[in-house]
């Protein structure tokens, strides 16, 4: 059956047509086709011809810590797979994590439901409340996954900008919420800056918030990386949904487990797509944390990361900066958004330096205004740092007498 030649009245326009074989096609939905993966592509493909040509690349553009999950872990998990921890656990994941959760973030067993990774929180909350048409606002720079959210739920997307110290200016976002407003995404310690948000501007936008009748997610999936600035976390607020999760806390990025805590009724609204899309987080790895947490391994675990993370911050921030770029210090996560000190836009940039032994990621992942920025990663170990910094510094200087 040839579908091209289907009628699909009235709303064919909405559809855009995938070839699959021949004359034959399907249709991707509207929702999907402003979503693009082609800068992700674009820098497999940037990376694999520096590669191929025989270039030794330091990648600096990596999400996830770059340590294996702690050995102890790994084994509990074994363990609880040999205890029968292999079937479906209930939808809200199982009792002994929900109350390590909760006691650990002082709030009611009954206001967290754990999930297949932060990721599939972050769906859950954005198909549960943010309504077709309705404005999502999003500081800028930030996670790229929060405008695909926003995209798949066919939301306006207005941006606040936060250069170039990446705080939200709270007079900006009052401006641009109203009562048409759905959600506000904010991630502190934030993906790409670094930045962790103070305490009283936090207050304001969940109040800003409350005006509109609007939610605040925030996602607090760096929570346990900071330096010296803890980070506040917005659990116990009627209009917040907290987003959180191991991948990166305990560096099991591959095992999928997350959390919500909200109040239970919101996490009755997230459950009903929960139900039919994660179902359930893997339930040896939920009894494997279960046991961390009692055992003491989940504090001993981010205590070790922190430590490893803050000595790399405290090499690279100054290094950046003594080469020409403009830096915010980072308090927490384990990325940086340099500017870059020359005229180029970041997507040049990145190809040319990858050429040069380096990957980062350019500003223009992140939303509008960061076409001077890049992110650095320092998930890396500190002579890899360092090497890269060294080919940064000759790049630049290549590129200043250019
Ligand atoms: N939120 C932020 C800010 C992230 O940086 C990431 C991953 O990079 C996630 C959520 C997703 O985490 P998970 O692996 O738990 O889905």
């Amino acid at each position: 059956m040839n579908l091209s030649s289907k009628k699909r009245s009235g709303i064919s326009q909405t559809f855009s047509k995938i070839d699959i074989k021949g004359d034959k096609m399907v249709c991707e939905a509207a929702r999907v086709r402003e979503i693009t993966t082609s800068m992700i592509r674009r820098m497999f493909e940037v990376v694999a011809e520096a590669k191929k040509r025989g270039i030794d690349v330091i990648s600096l553009s990596i999400g996830e810590p770059d340590f294996d999950t702690d050995e102890r872990i790994v084994e509990l998990a074994c363990r609880a797979k040999r205890k029968g921890y292999t079937h479906y656990t209930s939808n809200l994941g199982i009792e002994e994590l929900r109350e390590a959760i909760a006691e650990r973030y002082g709030v009611d067993r009954n206001e967290v439901m754990v999930t297949a990774g932060g990721s599939e929180a972050l769906i859950n909350a954005s198909i549960a409340f943010i309504e077709r048409n309705s404005r999502v606002v999003i500081p800028s720079p930030n996670f790229l996954s929060y405008f695909v959210y926003a995209k798949l739920c066919e939301a306006e997307i207005v941006q606040i900008k936060t250069h170039p110290n990446f705080n939200i200016d709270v007079d900006a976002l009052n401006e641009v919420v109203n009562k048409n407003t759905s959600a506000i995404f904010i991630n502190y310690p934030n993906n790409p800056t670094g930045v962790v948000e103070d305490g009283k501007t936090l207050k304001a936008v969940v109040e800003i918030a409350e005006d509109s009748e609007a939610l605040v997610i925030s996602d607090e999936i760096y929570d346990q990386i900071y330096y010296n600035k803890k980070p506040v976390n917005l659990v116990d607020r009627e209009n917040v949904i907290v987003i959180n999760g191991f991948s990166k806390s305990l560096a099991m990025t591959g095992w999928r487990v997350g959390f919500v805590i909200a109040r239970e009724n919101l996490i009755d609204s997230m459950l009903k797509v929960h139900q039919v899309n994660g179902v359930c987080a893997p339930s040896f790895a939920q009894k494997a944390i279960a046991d961390a947490f009692a055992s003491g391994i989940f504090d001993d675990v981010t205590a070790r990361m922190r430590k490893a993370f803050r000595e790399r911050r405290d090499y690279l921030y100054p290094a950046l900066k003594k080469i020409g770029f403009k830096v915010v210090k980072p308090e927490g996560a384990f990325y940086m958004f340099p500017k870059i000190p020359v005229n180029i836009n970041c997507i040049e940039f990145t190809e040319k330096l990858v050429m040069r032994g380096v990957a980062v990621t350019p500003g223009t992942a992140f939303g509008d205004g960061n076409e001077s920025y890049i992110r650095v990663s320092y998930a890396s170990s500190l002579n890899s740092l360092k090497k890269a910094v060294d080919r940064m510094r000759v790049f630049l200087e290549e590129l200043d007498s250019s």
